[in-house]
């Protein structure tokens, strides 16, 4: 059988349950899943990299099949250096579909070797990202519906 590596990437300012479930769902289809946090993704971000890599690692733990990591430039050149073959993105609605239409042809263009898979949101994530979270928990209100504990007493400490 064939070691199946898909690359994870994303801002994950910070780690939602949303994030969760595509790795979660990832691992039913891959051997690994590589969860890519972009270097470039710390201007305006509440969390610097360093911390939010150390938020995934505390949840991912225990799980061999999955590893966190930090990438700088292009991601399709990241995928091949990693030998993985597969971005996986999660969608949630329509107005995710443009921007990530756009991503997936770039990244077709500049390598044809890597594929763009795409999992939908589950219903109970569908309206959840990162930054609705930050500005729930920035006005004092209650997140955790919505990310893990860890991640949830982080969110606390930075508005504290
Ligand atoms: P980016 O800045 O690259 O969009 P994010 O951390 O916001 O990084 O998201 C990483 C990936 O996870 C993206 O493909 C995004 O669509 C997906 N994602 C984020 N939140 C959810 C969610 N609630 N349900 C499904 N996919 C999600």
């Amino acid at each position: 059988m064939k070691n199946r590596i898909a690359i994870y990437p994303g801002s994950f300012d910070p780690v939602t349950n949303g994030h969760m479930d595509i790795i979660r769902r990832g691992l039913e289809i891959f051997d690994r899943v590589i969860i890519a946090v972009a270097r470039n993704s710390e201007k305006n971000s509440l969390f610097c990299v360093q911390e939010r890599v150390g938020l995934i690692n505390l949840l991912i733990a225990d799980n061999p099949q999955l590893e966190v990591v930090t990438f700088d430039g292009l991601l399709v050149d990241y995928v091949v250096s990693r030998q993985a073959g597969v971005i996986l993105r999660g969608l949630r609605a329509v107005s995710d579909f443009e921007y990530e239409f756009q991503l997936a042809q770039m990244n077709r263009s500049i390598s044809q070797k890597v594929e763009t898979l795409f999992m939908m949101t589950s219903t109970q994530n569908g309206y959840l990202s990162s930054s609705i979270v930050k500005e729930v928990a920035s006005l004092g209100g209650d997140i955790n519906k919505f990310v893990p504990p860890q991640v949830a007493d982080a969110l606390r400490k930075k508005f504290a």
